[in-house]
């Protein structure tokens, strides 16, 4: 790499908190700056059209970013830029890596969706009953366009090659910090992998049973913290409350389990898991008293899938 490593940033269908975890590196991103040539960071921190990327001549940027999963041809269509200009793609945070909350959508259909954002909530005001449409003619002679609203939820990797998958919603700044001047400095794992501590929130959480010497025991209970606050020190998936700890990268050092909060599988699945949901499930499954505690777990899908669900086997509801 040259002196300065090129490195573009593109949010996709995401919310910026991706790109928060940047700007929270603080003073650490006063260090990376002068290894840095930002030569594209859209839409978040500069005003930028498609040709500025789509100029730039091909893998002539060391270091791609992509935040946010594909829901609108545009962002189909940056992917593919972005896969172009990049030597290096970054499927970076849940939302890139696995569709991530957004993902949620793909249990419902584009009608549904549709229904509910332009008509049914109650901030909606709506009287004509207009829906987006991919082309309308104004004044009947100027054409405007809208990206179209696919059908469903997918990750980065259904639509361009990815080299690398950072989990996190969004990645936490600590790690970022970690990772970044390996970034810079050209050090990767094995293509196609994650970049990771390679170790499970369980394996940082001080509740762990297994970390104290202590017997797991089976979960004779399903509770959710609205039944009450956990009790403090003890591990929460033996109290009862749903915590995928054991599956979960915990690359944010366990930050939900340290304040009383179960985890909830943001970091993505520990390496050689393949569909975070289906392990996520048999982890909690084969910790269950008896069968009947099936029954009182929560929306499964949308507790076992919440940032996984367009990555995985089942991808979406199919009706
Ligand atoms: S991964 Fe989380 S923080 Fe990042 S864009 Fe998606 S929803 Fe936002
Ligand atoms: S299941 Fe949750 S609370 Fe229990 S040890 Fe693992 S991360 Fe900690
Ligand atoms: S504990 Fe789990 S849900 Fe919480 S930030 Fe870490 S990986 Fe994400």
């Amino acid at each position: 790499m040259a002196d300065k490593v090129k490195l573009a940033y593109y949010l996709s269908g995401g919310c910026g908190g991706c790109d928060m975890a940047i700007i929270d590196l603080s003073e650490n991103l006063v260090d990376l700056l002068p290894r840095l040539d930002v030569v594209f960071w859209a839409p978040t921190v500069a005003d930028v059209k498609y040709r500025d990327l789509e100029g730039l001549p091909d893998k002539s940027i060391d270091v791609g970013l992509f935040s946010g999963m594909i829901r609108l041809s545009e962002q189909e269509h940056m992917a593919a830029i972005m896969r172009r200009k990049c030597r290096t793609l970054i499927a970076y945070g849940a939302c890139a890596a696995l569709g991530g909350i957004p993902g949620m959508g793909n249990m419902h259909s584009k009608e549904e969706i549709f229904q509910t954002a332009y008509f049914d909530t109650l901030s909606t005001d709506n009287p004509d009953g207009v829906i987006p449409q991919t082309r309308c003619l104004v004044d009947g002679k100027y054409e405007l366009t809208l990206p179209e609203f696919y059908r469903y939820v997918r990750p980065l990797q259904d639509v361009a090659e990815v080299d690398y998958f950072v989990g996190g919603c969004p990645p936490h700044h600590s790690f970022v910090a970690r990772v970044i001047p390996d970034i810079l400095g050209g050090s990767f794992p094995a293509p196609g992998s994650w970049i990771t501590s390679d170790k499970a929130v369980c394996a940082l959480c001080d509740r762990n049973p297994a970390v104290k010497g202590e017997e797991m025991k089976l979960i004779k209970t399903i509770k959710r913290t609205t039944d009450g606050p956990p009790e403090e020190g003890k591990c929460l998936l033996q109290q009862g409350y749903l915590c995928l700890g054991a599956v979960t990268q915990g690359d944010c050092g366990a930050l939900c389990p340290k304040v009383n909060i179960p985890c909830r599988g943001c970091g993505g699945p520990v390496p050689g898991v393949k569909d975070f949901g289906l392990r996520a499930i048999s982890a909690v499954a084969s910790l269950l008293e008896n069968e009947e505690l099936v029954d009182r777990i929560p929306s499964p899908v949308k507790l076992f899938y919440r940032y996984s669900l367009p990555a995985s086997m089942l991808g979406r509801k199919i009706k």
